[in-house]
């Protein structure tokens, strides 16, 4: 019996980081790596201009290589140049 285990509040053992609800729009500053094998900082790039949205790619801070891509859709508000 230790008594030091029954002595700590119910709060102690929850000192987690809030991690949830740091996704409020999808945006990911941190991706897995494959060639450096560990998450790592990306840096967002804008590849491709299409009719139907922005496309980015996340590339890693370290390597430069390619983790990632996301398609930011304009909606409703785009403006048509054809
Ligand atoms: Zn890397």
């Amino acid at each position: 019996m230790d008594p030091k285990n029954f002595t700590k509040p119910p709060g102690a053992f929850t000192q987690q980081p809030a991690k949830t609800g740091m996704f409020k729009d999808l945006e990911a500053t941190e991706l897995y790596c494959p060639r450096c094998q560990k998450p790592v900082p990306v840096r967002k790039r804008l590849l491709l201009v299409l009719p139907q949205g922005d496309k980015y790619e996340y590339r890693c801070a370290f390597c430069a290589e390619t983790v990632g891509e996301k398609m930011d859709r304009h909606g409703k508000h785009m403006t048509l140049i054809v």
